[in-house]
């Protein structure tokens, strides 16, 4: 498949900020900003927030998911979320393996790998987050680590199954620092990853993948990743906040590519 013709998907993840209010303030003002754009945007906000602003999200070009999720069905686990629970709040995509999950809540490719199999069972689009240290960079193995998340991640899943997954390459230096990484870099790690894939699933599967950077991206700098050819999208975090910032980067990104 032609690269232009993946859709562009541009994402915010709002991590641990909005209130339901403040969620439902932001969708609402967000819905017409973004009405024409050809970018599908999508909103990662706190489970607290999925059920209203999924329903003020229906029938628009906005689409809410969550941030993560637990891998069993259901079960004596205090404060965990399951699949099932974000699916019936109105969820349709859930990220899973963010760097903050890795980092902070010592999550590894094997736990990651059990959501991304729930997901894929309760009909939730999981979108994979991959992507390397600063150490791990500077020891030249980047490639090695994406490698072994994607493998790992996606072990034992059936490539049909995979259709509907979304990979979003965030290098773990570039979240939040303001250091964001230069577009070249990122297509480097953008085709790398799609040939993986294409061993790993099939050619025509990793071709109609979507493959997102996040990391440090905003107003100033976002057309310049959706430019590359192998960057399908983006996964914002601080600049999603913003009705202005995160409206402006749906818009004029693509408008001017
Ligand atoms: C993120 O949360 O996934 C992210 C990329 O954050 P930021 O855009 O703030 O670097």
């Amino acid at each position: 498949m032609e690269q232009s013709s993946r859709p562009k998907v541009i994402t915010g993840n709002w991590k641990m900020y909005k209130t339901i209010e403040e969620g439902k303030d932001f969708v609402t003002q967000l819905i017409p900003l973004v009405q024409n754009s050809p970018a599908k945007v999508y909103l990662a906000v706190p489970f607290t927030a999925i059920y209203s602003l999924a329903k003020e999200a229906e029938n628009s070009p906005v689409t809410i998911g969550a941030q993560n999720m637990n891998d069993a069905s259901e079960g004596a686990f205090t404060g965990e979320v399951a699949g099932k629970m974000l699916k019936e709040a109105g969820a349709k995509f859930v990220l899973l393996g963010h760097s903050e999950r890795r980092r902070l809540f010592k999550e590894d490719n094997f736990f990651i790998n059990r959501k991304v199999k729930r997901a894929l069972q309760v009909g939730l689009q999981p979108v994979l987050c991959v992507g390397e240290t600063k150490e791990e960079r500077e020891e030249g193995r980047t490639e090695e680590v994406i490698q072994a998340q994607l493998k790992e991640g996606l072990d034992g899943i059936g490539s049909e199954l995979l259709k509907n997954l979304m990979v979003a390459y965030e290098p773990v230096w570039a979240i939040g620092t303001g250091l964001n990484a230069d577009p070249e870099i990122v297509q480097s790690v953008h085709q790398f990853c799609r040939q993986f894939l294409r061993e790993l699933l099939t050619e025509e599967i990793a071709n109609q993948l979507i493959i997102q950077y996040g990391g440090s991206v905003s107003l100033s700098n976002a057309k310049n990743y959706l430019k590359e050819p192998d960057i399908d999208g983006l996964l914002i975090g601080g600049a999603s906040l913003s009705l202005e910032s995160f409206s402006q980067i749906v818009n004029d990104s693509i408008h001017k590519l």
